[in-house]
């Protein structure tokens, strides 16, 4: 031995190290050359030895790794964990950078959510109406979620701003937000948390819709499901009295949103969306999608604009330059962006394979303009 090693090295398997957010070795590397690397090697550095070729992890060419962003602001925060600005490292591209703690999720028992809302970011032919997904990646206690950055802020900023919309504004925002229900709709995909802070406005003010964290997929044809969730005002009557439910749970929440779009607060009377019998809520029937076009209050809309967004947005959201974080609430911008150490006890007894397949780069990711 020229140079002998000094230290102790551990061989990761492929998924330890795509944990521990380590490079992957060659595959065609084999046990001699990794030997005499770690022979050559003077520094500790973890080497990992990949086993096989698994379709769900990422090539060592395209993995993404937490130490290749620059976290600048916090966006947004809550129970989940954070959403982050960030920047990737040699480049002038910016993201949002939503974050889950592991240990929050298994204790909350979160972890089926987080892959339906991987998968439902990553969703294919989406309209420009959800939010885009970059990629996911995951280190020891972290899971990534790195989507483009909508920089208008959400509606709950701007209902702040201006304390209700006119009603062709509103008019517009909820046929850009009735184009995204009906995509997720005709996937089987119930979206269930629609609320003025999921529904963010991009730098021309067109509408995008984020988190799909309580998503539940496969509800086709007369299919439903019954977990009780949702955000409080805007949670339908079928999902309080434990009722079996489809997508009606998501027109109820379009018409309080709509509600609380046109009158600056939550609804105290009835409109068509919020209609208690889910029957005979509008948008609910087989010829839902249909009924929700041809609505009185769409009148003037004409869809196939929308849906490509050719219709210009009532209002175009001020930003000053490119990092420019001031439609976000400062009560999350002035925080630091600092991520806290999770306890490492927990981390080295939870089960990982839990979160297998996260890992994830979206090849048909499109730089906004
Ligand atoms: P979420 O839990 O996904 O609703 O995110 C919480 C908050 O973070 C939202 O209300 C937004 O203010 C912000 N946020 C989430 N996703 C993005 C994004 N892609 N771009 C900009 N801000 C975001």
């Amino acid at each position: 031995f020229q140079n002998p090693a000094d230290g102790w090295f551990k061989l990761l398997t492929q998924e330890e190290g795509e944990y521990y957010n380590v490079p992957c070795a060659d595959a065609t590397q084999d046990l001699l050359k990794l030997k005499s690397q770690m022979q050559k090697s003077s520094q500790k550095k973890p080497l990992v030895m990949r086993s096989d070729t698994n379709a769900q992890t990422q090539s060592k060419k395209d993995m993404i790794r937490a130490t290749e962003f620059n976290f600048i602001k916090v966006l947004g925060k809550g129970s989940f964990g954070k959403v982050m600005l960030a920047e990737r490292k040699g480049t002038e591209d910016l993201f949002a950078i939503k974050i889950l703690k592991k240990d929050v999720i298994i204790q909350d028992d979160d972890v089926e959510c987080t892959m339906i809302e991987k998968r439902v970011l990553a969703l294919g032919e989406k309209p420009p109406f959800l939010v885009q997904l970059h990629s996911c990646f995951q280190t020891l206690d972290r899971l990534f979620f790195v989507m483009e950055y909508v920089n208008g802020g959400d509606l709950m900023f701007q209902i702040q701003q201006f304390g209700k919309f006119k009603e062709p504004v509103a008019v517009f925002y909820a046929a850009e937000i009735a184009a995204g229900l009906f995509f997720l709709h005709s996937k089987g995909i119930l979206y269930r948390d629609l609320k003025l802070d999921n529904v963010l406005l991009d730098a021309d003010g067109h509408i995008k819709i984020a988190d799909f964290g309580m998503c539940k997929e496969n509800i086709i044809g007369d299919k439903t499901t019954k977990t009780f969730c949702g955000t409080p005002d805007y949670i339908a009557p079928e999902i309080i009295l434990y009722q079996p439910y489809g997508k009606s749970v998501d027109w109820w929440a379009y018409g309080v949103l709509l509600y609380e779009m046109l009158v600056g607060q939550p609804p105290k009377i009835r409109g068509n969306f919020l209609t208690k019998q889910p029957n005979k809520r509008l948008g609910c029937g087989p010829t839902g999608e249909a009924d929700v076009r041809i609505h009185p209050f769409f009148r003037r809309i004409d869809w196939e604009k929308i849906e490509n967004r050719e219709v210009q947005p009532p209002f175009k959201p001020k930003i000053k330059h490119r990092k420019d974080v001031s439609n976000f609430d400062r009560q999350f911008t002035s925080e630091k962006t600092d991520l806290t150490p999770t306890d490492k006890l927990f981390m080295m007894n939870f089960d990982q394979t839990e979160f297998r397949g996260f890992s994830y780069v979206n090849p048909d990711y499109a730089v906004p303009v």
